[in-house]
């Protein structure tokens, strides 16, 4: 605690994974001897840097810039960046973290990092979002590579962003290299399925985990919270599946819609018009809006996280339970205090973790990288199909590896263990690095 002090994020994920740890030290003594623990809570290295950059009145603006590149046992470092202001190096870490198990539950080659800054997007024009990206490329192009470390995005970085920066870092290597950085627009690089994957992953996850207590979406009242890239895909894919979407939010109140979230008016609010959802009620008028509501407060059966971490307290959780939710699926990334994850736990209801449940992104990030090195180009529905099976096989090894070490049912010990022994066992293989 005391080397990483003031990082609470970065705390909580480590406990939560160390938590689940403790028969896998008993029965890998390597992992022991070779000091695992130690290294793999250690970045293997950390970037911060000044980001400057000019608004439309010519004013000068410093943000900080930060590339965490946590653990490459298993490939290239990878993960987002994210844009929000409450962004320092203990949410930068702790996304890191997470990310080092999420993506060894790809089965995908693929190491683990993130990064950021503390730039708000919020109000700002086209062109101020270009200077900085364009900026903050200036300095991280130096330590980023097709087979070294490949960003992509996260909160508050969508294909713009990334437009922007690839192409500041084509300019300025000379280089026009598609596997640099994924969530690319598709006319220069990009996935079909890309966009969507993050929300189409998750709700795909809670399928499973609904299959297997025998039931399904059809029917099923839903909570999904954000309005952002995974919110909305989120919604798509229950409402595909039969399910109904009665809310969604941003960090200013609550849309409740019980005829169902109009999700037309959702995307052309959020992506076209780039406007807060409180909007929706002007055009759906028999829907509310709660600024600064609680939208674990309304009644469902499946609640999917998808907008920031600690947004489900212990308190709301235990209302999402007495209110009668029988899953939950985080699409965000630890959107649960560990107080609220006691509480899933307790009552045995489906429960699946950001690491397994959102690592749809990341892993369609890595098709992309696939189609990139070949040169290739694959159909919306083969990529789907490839994220589908994907998604189940995250599901069955968490699934088998809760029951293996006697904890039936519980995803959290299940992710964190498959998860952590894929890349112990690589990091024990590649020496003392
Ligand atoms: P977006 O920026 O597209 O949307 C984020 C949404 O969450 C917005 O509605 C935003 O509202 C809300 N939000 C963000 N910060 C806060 C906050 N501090 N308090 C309340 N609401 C907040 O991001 P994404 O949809 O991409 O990301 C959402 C979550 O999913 C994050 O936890 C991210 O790490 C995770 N994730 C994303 C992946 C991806 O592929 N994009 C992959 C895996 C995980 P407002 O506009 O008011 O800020």
């Amino acid at each position: 605690l005391q080397r990483n002090s003031g990082e609470t994020e970065f705390h909580q994920a480590v406990r939560e994974v160390l938590e689940s740890l403790g028969p896998v030290l008993v029965k890998h003594p390597e992992f022991r001897e070779r000091k695992i623990i130690e290294r793999i809570c250690e970045p293997e290295r950390q970037i911060i840097f000044r980001v400057p950059w000019q608004d439309d009145r010519g004013q000068v603006h410093i943000n900080r810039g930060f590339r965490v590149e946590f653990n490459s046992a298993l490939g290239p470092y990878k993960g987002g960046l994210r844009f929000h202001p409450s962004v320092y190096l203990g949410i930068i870490k702790f996304l890191g973290f997470e990310q080092i198990f999420k993506n060894s539950l790809t089965g995908m080659p693929i190491g683990g990092g993130k990064g950021g800054s503390d730039f708000d997007p919020k109000g700002k024009s086209d062109d101020e979002i270009m200077r900085f990206c364009q900026s903050f490329m200036t300095e991280l192009y130096r330590h980023i590579g097709e087979h070294t470390d490949v960003p992509a995005g996260d909160i508050g970085v969508g294909g713009r962003e990334i437009g922007y920066m690839f192409g500041q870092y084509k300019r300025i290597t000379n280089r026009w290299e598609a596997g640099v950085l994924t969530g690319k627009g598709l006319d220069y690089g990009g996935s079909l399925v890309r966009t969507e994957a993050t929300g189409y992953g998750a709700t795909f996850f809670v399928d499973e985990m609904l299959k297997v207590r025998g039931q399904s979406f059809e029917g099923k009242t839903c909570l999904v919270s954000g309005s952002g890239n995974v919110a909305i895909y989120t919604i798509e894919k229950i409402h595909e599946l039969g399910g109904t979407v009665v809310a969604c939010s941003d960090s200013n109140g609550v849309i409740h819609d019980e005829k169902g979230i109009d999700l037309e008016l959702v995307k052309q609010l959020k992506e076209v018009e780039r406007r807060r959802i409180g909007d929706y009620v002007e055009y759906r008028t028999h829907a509310h809006y709660r600024a600064g509501g609680n939208i674990w407060a309304i009644p469902c059966h499946v609640a999917m996280p998808s907008a920031t971490q600690n947004e489900i307290n212990g308190k709301d959780a235990a209302a999402l339970v007495k209110h009668g939710c029988i899953a939950v699926g985080e699409g965000a990334n630890m959107p649960t205090t560990p107080e609220g994850v006691r509480v899933f736990l307790e009552a045995g209801i489906a429960y699946g973790p950001g690491k397994a449940a959102n690592a749809g992104g990341v892993a369609t990030s890595a098709l992309e990288m696939q189609q990139n090195a070949c040169r290739d180009a694959w159909s919306f529905e083969f990529t789907e199909k490839r994220l589908a099976e994907i998604m189940k096989g995250i599901h069955d090894l968490c699934y088998v590896t809760a029951e293996e070490y006697g904890t039936p049912g519980n995803y959290v010990n299940g992710a964190n263990i498959a998860g952590f022994i894929k890349v112990a066992k690589a990091m024990v293989s590649q020496g003392l690095i």
